[in-house]
Formats: C-alpha cells, sequence, structure tokens
C-alpha cells in the first residue's frame, strides 16, 4: 500500500499517518521530518533547507524528490509507505508516478483531511513534539497537555516546538499549501484515488483514529 497523506499544516496528518504506520507496520516517511533531522545534524542539505523552512517556503523540487527516491529505495518501503508531506506540488506527485512506476507500484489511496483554518492555527501554535524521534507523540499544551510540563507522558523525553510554528510562519505555510493543493488534488481525482475525509469534530481525542478507520477501510 502506497499512502499519500494530504492536509495542511497541523491538520492531523502526521499524527494519523503515525496510527497508520503501527497498525499496517509500514514505514512513515514525512519528508518534514527529514529535513529537520538534516537541519539538527547540520548537513549541507540541513543548511539549505532550513533556508526556505525558515520562511516557510517550500525546499525546491529536486531535492525535496531526491530525497525520496533514495528513501523509497530502502528495503522496508518495497511492500508500501505513508508517506506524510510528500508528494506537495503537481511535479512531485508526478515524479513520485515514475518513481514507483519503474518498481512496477502506484499510490493506492490519498486520504485528504480536511480541517477549518481557525482551528488548524491554534493546533500549530500551541503544538510541542517529543524530541524522541522513536516516539514522536504530539501535545496541544492548551487541550491536550502532557502530564508534566515540558515532557512527554510516553517516554519521558522534552517536549520541544518546531522553529516553523509561530504566528508569521503559519500563515505563510497555510498560504503555500492552498495554493499548490489544488492541483495535487486535481491530479490524485482524476486518477480516482482521492478520499476526502472531513471529520465531524476535528478537535476529538480520537479524531486521528477516526480518520485513520476511514483510510483503512478504504484499502480493504
Ligand atoms: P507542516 O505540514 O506542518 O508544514 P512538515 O513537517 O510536513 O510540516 O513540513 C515542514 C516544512 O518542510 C515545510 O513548510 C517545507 O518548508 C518543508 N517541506 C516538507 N516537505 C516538503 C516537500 N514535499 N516539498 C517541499 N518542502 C517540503
Ligand atoms: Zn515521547
Amino acid at each position: 500500500m502506497y499512502i499519500v497523506m494530504l492536509g495542511a499544516p497541523g491538520s492531523g496528518k502526521g499524527t494519523a499517518a503515525k496510527i497508520l504506520s503501527k497498525k499496517t507496520g509500514l514505514p512513515h516517511i514525512s519528508t518534514g521530518d527529514m529535513f529537520r533531522e538534516q537541519i539538527k545534524k547540520e548537513t549541507e542539505l540541513g543548511k539549505l533547507a532550513n533556508s526556505y523552512i525558515s520562511n516557510g517556503g517550500l525546499v525546491p523540487d529536486e531535492v525535496t524528490i531526491d530525497i525520496v527516491r533514495d528513501r523509497l529505495k530502502w528495503e522496508d518501503a518495497k511492500n508500501g509507505v505513508i508517506l506524510d508531506g510528500f508528494p506537495r506540488t503537481e511535479a512531485q506527485a508526478k515524479a513520485l508516478d515514475e518513481i514507483l512506476k519503474e518498481q512496477g507500484k502506484k499510490v493506492t489511496i490519498v486520504p485528504e483531511l480536511v480541517i477549518p483554518a481557525q482551528i488548524i492555527i491554534e493546533r500549530i501554535l500551541n503544538r510541542a513534539t517529543c524530541s524522541n524521534k522513536e516516539c514522536g507523540a504530539i501535545y496541544n499544551t492548551k487541550f491536550k497537555p502532557p502530564k508534566v510540563e515540558g515532557i512527554c507522558d510516553v517516554c519521558g523525553s522534552k517536549l520541544i516546538t518546531r522553529n516553523d510554528d509561530n504566528e508569521e510562519t503559519i500563515k505563510k505555510r497555510l498560504e503555500v499549501y492552498h495554493k499548490n493543493s489544488k492541483d495535487l488534488i486535481e491530479f490524485y481525482k482524476e486518477k480516482g484515488v482521492l478520499k476526502t475525509i472531513e471529520p465531524e469534530d476535528p478537535t476529538a481525542d480520537n479524531a486521528s483514529e477516526q480518520a485513520v478507520d476511514i483510510i483503512l477501510k478504504c484499502c480493504e
């Protein structure tokens, strides 16, 4: 199964992707996480990526496509993956099709999480993520705070706030998402794999689990 998660920043696509990964055993591939790892290691790629990410813009297609192409060659990706944050442009979507085609594969389903903008902004501004990559639990410091401030309930690691989770960058990221997503959504709609998911209550505790159940039902 090759699942492409679509949704604005803060739509919960990362959380849903993590749950999907756990339930299916398929690797969760987040280009945002991959870039953040490179930034942390201060590699050349990280420096380049950061110059775009810190402004809320997109890392150039060539760079992004290359890292995904390499990642899809790993052994763990041969039965499928959960892609989170890629593709983000039509050029990336076409490149992904080509990469998969070479292996005789194609995108299985493209869930699109649709969440009202107000909820999204509120969510991102209060977002805190576990610094332990293996865990990656996500908290909302206002609505779903950890038991101990700044500490992950699940694994006890420190919680961190993403540098790009500030009001100015969020507005730009949402703009960029809406500008690019139109073409992406059209692209996958035409292929008949788009599945729009509009949670009844996106603030519900189990909203992500519900979205995942819908996705898995479509794949049966
Ligand atoms: P969010 O969806 O909350 O913005 P991500 O972790 O998916 O978070 O992405 C963070 C940033 O990383 C994006 O704003 C963008 O700059 C960069 N990025 C991630 N994926 C891509 C991609 N497929 N193409 C270009 N840039 C990307
Ligand atoms: Zn944790």
